[in-house]
């Protein structure tokens, strides 16, 4: 360690402004949405990938292209302290997942669906639903040019919010069309805003000639007028783009999913082409985004390799599960079946390896932890297994070690009777301690 290190006064030692620690019991709603989503993506044929967290720089900047908030003022860049290379801390994962699939050729025998979870990094103004580290949990389909693949993606985040609980979320799509479909457009953006030049605030002024479409990206107020009556990139659109946007609509229509076409919706990132959507909720004021994403067509070429279709979303953790609270929806914690409730230290080689067959079964179980005095009393024991939340008692006191017996005591249903059972037909009663969540 540096002197500098060492000299960093204790009181210092906080965690970083807008990265938080995840504490349990928040952290069993975190593990059990990433179970719900585990299942989900493996009956949708998803298959999860795993990237390095930091990434060379120039695959951001090209990835999603230089006039991008997140390229412009968000990353977390520094050096290789050897040889000085340009390195960022991943502030989304499809940059990466796309580098991943090229270097490994991954798609040298057809499409590939895959899924990813993890920690994404953007230095943002840190504020309800908005961190410096979030974690996304994300869903790619590689090499499938069609709609279907897109529909696909929606039903599958929307299979999500029904299993969690989550009724209003509303869904918005768009389509960005084809490259030349977006230059007739921009040109009669560029148009339409040079007219009304007083209008533009600051940020609009820079982008009018380097990203014109992220104008109507903006949140200020003040402009809502003007982005609301700018030319519309759907009235540019060419046959091809039209009937991808008609099929995802059909597809959508056809399975009863809500939506609004949304003509101003874009996107932040350069990348996306054709289908672009957005989950959003009122619910969780202005961060009301919990899942967007979109096509991707050129990426791939972008990124050094040959032309590869591609479509992806990703949701915000934090927000989802903030909505799932906000929606009354109980999180499951992961509860306890029981708590090993110990008369005599002299018990415990015999009480670990009960609970050890226990476990081997599939019970979850806490055992009680000697002080320097022992034990501790019944009553001091028994309010620790209460507080546990464990829904049973494993009582080994005296009478019942003798016999060679545990006894088990119901801490939740208290009309239900107390038993005491042999351990040696341990595998014959374990099961009754399971709870079936
Ligand atoms: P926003 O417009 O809210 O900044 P974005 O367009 O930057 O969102 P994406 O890059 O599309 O967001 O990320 C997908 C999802 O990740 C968002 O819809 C949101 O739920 C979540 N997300 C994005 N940035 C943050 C953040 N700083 N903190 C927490 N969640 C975030
Ligand atoms: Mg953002």
């Amino acid at each position: 360690m540096t002197d500098k290190v060492s000299a960093l006064p204790v009181s210092k030692l906080t965690a970083v402004k807008g990265m938080n620690d995840l504490l349990p019991p928040d952290s069993s709603a975190v593990e059990w949405f990433e179970s719900k989503v585990r299942g989900l993506m493996a009956r949708f044929a998803y298959r999860n990938i795993r990237t390095p967290i930091v990434e060379r720089t120039p695959l951001f900047v090209r990835g999603l292209g230089e006039v991008t908030d997140i390229v412009e003022k968000e990353m977390y860049c520094f050096e290789d302290r050897l040889n000085g290379d340009p390195l960022t801390l991943r502030p989304e994962a499809t940059a990466g997942v796309v580098r991943a699939a090229l270097e490994h050729s991954l798609l040298y025998d057809g499409g590939k669906r895959l899924y990813y979870m993890g920690p994404m990094f953007r230095h943002e103004r840190p504020q309800k639903g908005r961190y410096r580290q979030f974690d996304q949990i994300g869903a790619e389909a590689l090499g499938f040019p069609g709609a279907e693949v897109d529909a696909e993606l929606i039903l599958m985040a929307t299979a999500l919010w029904a299993e969690i609980g989550l009724t209003d979320v509303r869904l918005e799509i768009n389509s960005l069309g084809q490259p030349s479909e977006r230059l007739a457009h921009r040109k009669a953006l560029v148009a339409y805003f040079e007219q009304h030049m007083e209008a533009l605030d600051e940020d609009a002024r820079r982008r009018l000639y380097s990203n014109p479409l992220r104008i109507l990206d903006t949140k200020n107020p003040l402009m809502q007028g003007l982005v609301n009556e700018a030319p519309k990139l759907l009235d540019f659109l060419g046959e091809a783009s039209l009937l991808h946007f008609n099929t995802l609509r059909s597809i959508l229509e056809v399975n009863g999913v809500a939506y609004t076409v949304n003509p101003r919706l874009v996107r932040g990132m350069d990348y996306y082409n054709l289908s672009v959507f957005e989950f959003t909720t009122d619910r969780l004021g202005s961060q009301g985004t919990v899942c967007a994403g979109g096509r991707y067509d050129y990426l791939f070429e972008q990124l050094g390799g040959k032309p590869t279709p591609a479509v992806g979303w990703a949701l915000g953790v934090d927000r989802v599960l903030e909505l799932a609270k906000t929606a009354g929806h109980v999180v499951n914690a992961s509860l306890l079946d029981a708590y090993a409730v110990v008369t005599d230290v002299s018990a415990m080689p015999l009480v670990l390896s009960t609970l050890q067959s226990l476990r081997n079964v599939g019970v979850s179980v806490q055992m009680h932890t000697s002080s320097v005095d022992g034990m501790g009393s019944m009553k001091s024991q028994f309010k620790r297994a209460d507080n546990s939340g464990a829904r049973y008692a494993l009582i080994f006191g005296h009478d019942e070690i003798l016999a060679g017996n545990v006894t088990i005591k119901p801490l939740r249903d208290i009309s239900a009777p107390q038993v005491t059972r042999p351990l040696a037909s341990l595998a014959a009663w374990a099961p009754t301690l399971q709870s079936n969540i």
